[in-house]
């Protein structure tokens, strides 16, 4: 997918600051002929149209995920060129894929600017609620809180700041924080909608969008939600994983639009494990209750392992919000400890991280690196009883990368009344640090693993070679 809306063909120029609204649309129907505004030409105001069309646009779809990725490689862009492989290919296709990414996080960076603008809007207008004091007194303050220089530059900076946020917020008035992320905020063509082209826009005009991008609500509906849920990653840490994320796709052009909005869903997760009785269940060895039944299924006398009880919520106070989803290069995704401090502690030594949820199928049914053999804790021996199986469903922890050497490891414990593959760390693990587990799977060995350890074994020559 190429970051920017690439030219295929000779455009019409682009319309001159008083260009008619005929010759807007022809510009624009010149890059996208199939844009679904232009079936729509009534309209008053170049501003409401331009607008409407970047964010009605099938690139709008595509904008979205380039973001969604963009912050998801944000863990490599920290040292974009440190690299471990004395092997030029992955070297070459490393630098590659860093240069996309970088020109990627420009958009995001343009998106974070502007929802800081936002912010700041929404933080004077609700301290003037009630006040009697004025924008100008609020500015004055800012100034003095950041010991910035309180002169005529300074002052403008952030009054233009403060109107850009609050132009924002009316333009997301009607559909919420999350249609900021469908707005191309850059010069570039065709839409052009720099953040002074918000900045100048009218009441009328925005209202004007208001209504040229309401009669697609489905559209609508479905990239807003999905800003929504990337604006609360980017802002609340609220990490949710998408569909597009859980399909390997390289290009976007071979989906239709209708496609490209169901990549957008969220993965919904499950809470606890999923037991598809259509199987035929073996009982497993040493099984002493009936047979078949959830083979989590424990005693109500059982206490709980973490709490000693019988009666506990134990698995409902696990923690929340301390990992994030990266990309971590040739290993895809994985979890990265997050904490509200930079380099803060996220866990503690042996602190349960989470629980491991899949759909539970009978023992040897997969072999696949999705799987991980379920042994019950409190049977004699041990035995294997089922597997979990994550290929299909699950949640975030099916996400943790192998590493030979890792912080965490997964334990068979019985938690608030079931049997449960829990996620332990086995060291303290600090903000920025990858959680990985130790797989039993043999492909994961040798000259296939791709963790730091076996990465680092595998280069003879030291440190970044930087290419003359
Ligand atoms: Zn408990
Ligand atoms: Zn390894």
């Amino acid at each position: 997918m190429a970051p920017y809306p690439v030219a295929k063909k000779c455009h019409s120029a682009r319309p001159n600051k008083n260009g008619s609204s005929k010759e807007w649309v022809q510009y624009i129907r010149d890059f996208d002929q199939n844009h679904k505004l232009l079936a729509n030409q009534e309209f008053k105001h170049v501003a409401s149209f331009r607008l409407a069309a970047a964010v009605l646009s099938t690139k709008a779809t595509e904008r979205c995920i380039l973001l969604l990725k963009s912050w998801r490689a944000q863990a490599s862009l920290i040292d974009p060129f440190r690299t471990t492989s004395n092997d030029w290919v992955i070297r070459a296709a490393m630098f590659a894929k860093r240069a996309e990414e970088l020109e990627a996080h420009h958009e995001l960076n343009n998106l974070l600017s502007r929802l800081a603008d936002f912010y700041f809007a929404s933080e004077i207008d609700s301290a003037k609620a009630g006040s009697t004091r004025n924008d100008s007194s609020h500015i004055n303050a800012v100034l003095n809180q950041l010991k910035w220089a309180n002169n005529e530059s300074a002052r403008t900076t952030l009054q233009n700041r403060l109107k850009i946020g609050r132009k924002l917020r009316s333009i997301c008035k009607k559909f919420g924080t999350g249609l900021l992320c469908l707005v191309p905020f850059s010069s570039d063509a065709p839409y052009h909608i720099s953040a002074t082209v918000c900045l100048k826009m009218k009441d009328v005009e925005i209202r004007e969008f208001q209504d040229l991008v309401s009669g697609y609500e489905e559209f609508m509906r479905l990239l807003c939600e999905f800003g929504t849920s990337l604006l609360n990653i980017l802002v609340e840490h609220r990490e949710i994983e998408f569909e597009y994320e859980r399909r390997e796709i390289c290009s976007l052009d071979q989906f239709t639009e209708d496609e490209l909005l169901s990549l957008l869903k969220p993965v919904p997760y499950l809470k606890t494990n999923f037991y598809n009785s259509a199987y035929d269940w073996p009982k497993p060895d040493n099984w002493q209750w009936s047979w078949p039944t959830d083979p989590t299924w424990v005693p109500s006398e059982h206490p709980c392992d973490l709490c000693g009880t019988t009666q506990c919520d134990c698995i409902s106070s696990l923690p929340t919000n301390r990992y994030r989803i990266c990309y971590y290069d040739r290993k895809g995704r994985g979890i990265q400890a997050y904490a509200s401090s930079r380099g803060g502690l996220v866990f503690n030594k042996n602190e349960y991280i989470g629980e491991l949820t899949g759909e539970l199928v009978p023992p040897a049914t997969y072999d696949s690196p999705m799987t991980l053999d379920f042994r019950r804790p409190d049977l004699p021996e041990e035995p294997v009883v089922c597997q979990v199986y994550c290929g299909d469903k699950g949640n975030w922890i099916r996400l943790v990368n192998h590493s030979c050497n890792p912080c965490a490891r997964f334990v068979f414990k019985v938690v608030s009344g079931k049997a449960r593959v829990m996620l332990q760390a086995s060291r303290e693990i600090y903000d920025g640090m990858e959680v990985t587990a130790k797989y039993g799977s043999d492909r994961l060995k040798g000259d296939n693993c791709l963790c730091e350890v076996c990465e680092a074994k595998r280069v003879t020559v030291p440190k970044t070679t930087i290419p003359g």
